[in-house]
């Protein structure tokens, strides 16, 4: 499971999820930050501190959310 960051992130990227992830997997892309689905742990640090309220568990998506997991799924292949 992993948590995945959602469209309100877009225009805003504070940034506050990479500071305290404990297993260093967000990243800055051109238009968001994205959790790497194979690093993380699921513990939810960084949830509690987006100021949008913009990160999600996997499997709390609606069927309309399911890109932003494939997003960061490409992100992470291509880099
Ligand atoms: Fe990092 Fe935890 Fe957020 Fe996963 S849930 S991205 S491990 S802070």
């Amino acid at each position: 499971m992993a948590f995945v960051i959602l469209d309100p992130c877009q225009g805003e990227k504070s940034g506050e999820c990479v500071t305290v992830c404990p297993v260093d997997c967000i990243e800055e892309g051109p238009d968001q930050f994205y959790i790497d689905p194979d690093i993380c742990i699921d513990c939810a640090a960084c949830k509690a501190v987006c100021p949008v309220d913009a990160i999600e568990e996997e499997y709390d998506l609606s069927s309309d959310q399911e890109i932003f997991l494939e997003k960061a799924e490409e992100f992470f292949a291509n880099r």
